[in-house]
Order: C-alpha cells, then structure tokens, then sequence
C-alpha cells in the first residue's frame, strides 16, 4: 500500500492520522487529523500547507474542466488570467502605477486592481474565469458549520474583495466563478453552481453528468488531503513538546 492511498483510507474512516499527543512545532497540541496547521498561528507553516492546497486543487480543477469547456469551444486561457482583461471595472476605479521604493522592488500598490483568477476559458463569446477559494471548516470566521457553509463563507470573501474593483455581476462577456471548496471536501453554493455548468455543456443526463463530476473532483480532494496529511506529519510533527515554542 502506497502512503497516499494509506493517508486516504485513514482520512475516509475517520483514523487517526498521527498519534495521540502529538505536538506542532508552534508548541500547539496537534489535534490526530492533523486539521490544526490550517489555523496554526506560524502563518509560514499554515501558508505553506494552504498555498500548496490550493496549487494542487485548482490545478485539478483546471484538468477536469477543460474537456467539458472543449465542447463548448471554449479553451483555456494561459496562465493565471489578469481579471483586468476579462472583467468590466467598477466605473472610476483606476489603477495606479506600481511604485518603485527604495530597494528597487515594486510595490504592488493596489494588488486587488491586479487580481489574477486561478486559470480561466475562453472562447469567441464568452470567457469563464474561476476562482478557487480553500477554507477550513475550522477557520475563526465560521460560525454554525454545516458542510459548505465555511466554503460559502469564503466565496463571499472573494465576491466582497473582488467587487471593489469589478463587476462581477455582469456577465454579458465573462463570468467569473467562486470556487469554495473546504479542506474537508465540502463545496460550496456557487461551487455547485459550476459543476452544473460543465454538467451542462457535456450534454448528457443531468443528474450522471453531475455526480460524475463530483467523483472526480472527490477524488483530486483526497489526493490534495493525503498530501497535506503527508508534508503536515513530516515536517510539522512533532511527537513531544517543542524545548521553545516556535523552535
Ligand atoms: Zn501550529
């Protein structure tokens, strides 16, 4: 057995993944699902875990998407699309020059105005941009959590940001999609809302179409996870309590 199939079938039946009384390298008590690095105060530790989450789940998003776009002649946009080119600004918003300071890095002055989406398709008429937004269902700002619900919360995080600058609303030429998924694999509304639109341009039975998407998607989620469980236990881990916290 490999150890991300390992990692996986721990993950799926609810077995512990590192042993009881395990600490993080924060000086924190590491809870057996190892779900506190996405909230470990070591914002290092807890971006790198996050960053690499979010690679891994857009990436696999992308993948899964394109063939669906494909029939619909709409094909994927190098990169991570700049939103500027795509979406309408809020009328007055402009955007100012970078500002160069002393040591001769530009500073990005306004970096929602230079907001990139996660990847993005375009085709004659229309461009679709997506977003991917990862949250933990233990995030501070999540309130009575019900599956989704932290994903959601995330979304309109996003929507709040990006509506400063944008108008994310009209979509007579690009939609931009949302696409909060949660560490524990929950999706949420406007997230479901995408599947739906690839459901859709696959042509075939709706409900089939849908829940083969989802399999797929579950299955990258469960990569994704397996390979956090994995770099969290390596290098996060330890199994007494840091000399110093932090150390
Ligand atoms: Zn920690």
């Amino acid at each position: 057995m490999t150890v991300a199939f390992r990692i996986a079938f721990q993950i799926r039946n609810l077995l512990p993944l590192i042993p009881d009384g395990s600490f993080c390298r924060c000086g924190s008590e590491m809870d057996r699902f190892t779900s506190h690095i996405y909230c470990c105060p070591t914002q290092g530790d807890r971006n790198k875990i996050r960053n690499t989450m979010h690679c891994t789940i857009s990436q696999a998003l992308k993948r899964i998407s394109t063939k669906y776009f494909k029939k619909a002649k709409l094909y994927a946009l190098n990169g991570e699309p700049a939103c500027d080119h795509f979406l309408e600004r809020v009328p007055g918003v402009q955007i100012p020059e970078d500002e160069p300071i002393a040591s001769g890095q530009p500073v990005p002055r306004n970096p929602m105005a230079k907001r990139r989406a996660d990847f993005g398709f375009s085709g004659v008429a229309r461009t679709i941009l997506v977003d991917v937004t990862t949250t933990s269902p233990l995030a501070k700002e999540v309130k009575d959590y019900r599956p989704g619900s932290a994903a959601d919360a995330g979304t309109k995080k996003k929507a709040r940001e990006y509506s400063k600058w944008f108008q994310i609303h009209q979509t007579d030429r690009c939609n931009i999609f949302f696409f909060g998924v949660e560490t524990s694999g929950g999706l949420g509304k406007e997230a479901r809302q995408y599947v739906k639109l690839l459901a859709r341009l696959a042509g075939g039975p709706m409900g089939m179409e849908i829940q083969r998407i989802y399999q797929q998607i579950a299955v990258e989620l469960q990569t994704a996870r397996a390979n956090q469980v994995y770099i969290t236990r390596n290098r996060f881990v330890l199994h007494h309590p840091p000399a110093q916290p932090g150390s």
